[in-house]
């Protein structure tokens, strides 16, 4: 192959909230990113989501660290912080502005609240100042599709199923939206692996790509995981924290949940053992599109 057509080499990446500890669900997602990364020699890398002090419980981001790396995990470079790339942000945002391509919504929570969650565009042509709003960007009336390599095909239309959404709330926080693609962008990323409760941000996610320039990555949502009940595990269900002690068990259990299939022998291996079964035998075409967990294995 020359170079010229060479797909360049897998970057791949985790990119956890620090709203909390992680979880079960959390697990699988860095998993299967990790495992789909190293399985072809990728780099992987590690950004935390520090967008929302408010929201951030202390020690949370610690305690994320400390648990991948009792888990086994070993990430590329310099751990990126997006609460450090408010600069960046700020460019885009602000030539979206300047460009018409974005305007400030000054409407309030309650008056939104008839229209369950996709913004009327009521602030669109009215052109307000960036101060004391919110900063929304137009979407088109179009459907955005892409195909996904374990959900299969994915379509969404803009218009009518998201609506012109914030990228700069009104307190002056950055969105998740802009961020995760000027971050998944700068950091060369090629391959998203996460969990499938991020996939129908995803259409808004390639209106940005697109409207910015930007290389659109492959895309691999993981299982979203149900409850006996019938719940999503995630981050309102009260999953316990993954404990060190643990580690060998419950990543055999994200490697089954995952469609992975660890020999008995591995319940006795380090994590890091286990990781490196799980490097040589990744086969994502194994993964299920959904994965239900029983009762006793929440604890
Ligand atoms: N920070 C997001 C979360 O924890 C994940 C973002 C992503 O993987 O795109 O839910
Ligand atoms: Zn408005």
């Amino acid at each position: 192959m020359t170079a010229s057509t060479a797909s360049p080499a897998y970057v791949g990446r985790f990119a956890p909230t620090p709203s909390g500890h992680l979880h079960f669900g959390s697990l699988v997602a860095a998993l299967a990113s990790y495992l789909d990364a190293r399985a072809v020699g990728g780099r992987w890398l590690l950004r935390m989501e520090d967008l929302d002090p408010p929201r951030e419980v202390p020690g949370a981001q610690a305690a994320i660290l400390d648990a991948l790396e009792r888990y086994g995990f070993e990430w590329d470079g310099e751990l990126i912080r997006q609460s450090e790339r408010h600069d960046a942000y700020a460019q885009v945002l602000d030539r979206l502005f300047s460009q018409g391509l974005a305007y400030a919504c000054t409407c309030s929570r309650k008056e939104l609240e008839a229209y369950h969650g996709v913004y009327p565009g009521l602030c669109r042509n009215l052109g307000h100042a960036q101060e004391n709003a919110a900063i929304r960007l137009r979407v088109p009336e179009l459907s955005y599709s892409f195909q996904d390599r374990v959900q299969g095909e994915l379509r969404q239309h803009l218009g009518r199923e998201a609506g012109d959404f914030v990228i700069r709330r009104r307190d002056g926080l950055y969105a998740y939206q802009l961020a995760v693609v000027l971050d998944d962008a700068w950091q060369g990323v090629t391959d998203i692996v996460r969990g499938a409760d991020l996939l129908d941000s995803t259409p808004r996610q390639l209106y940005l790509q697109e409207l910015l320039g930007l290389p659109q990555p492959r895309y691999l949502h993981v299982p979203l995981i149900i409850q006996p009940d019938g719940n999503k595990l995630g981050k309102s269900y009260r999953s316990p924290p993954l404990t060190g002690d643990q580690a060998t068990p419950l990543l055999l259990r994200a490697l089954r949940t995952l469609g992975q299939k660890p020999p008995a022998e591995l319940e006795q291996a380090t994590p890091r053992e286990v990781l490196d079964w799980g490097i040589g035998h990744w086969d994502a075409t194994l993964i299920p599109r959904v994965a239900t967990l029983a009762e006793a294995q929440l604890h």
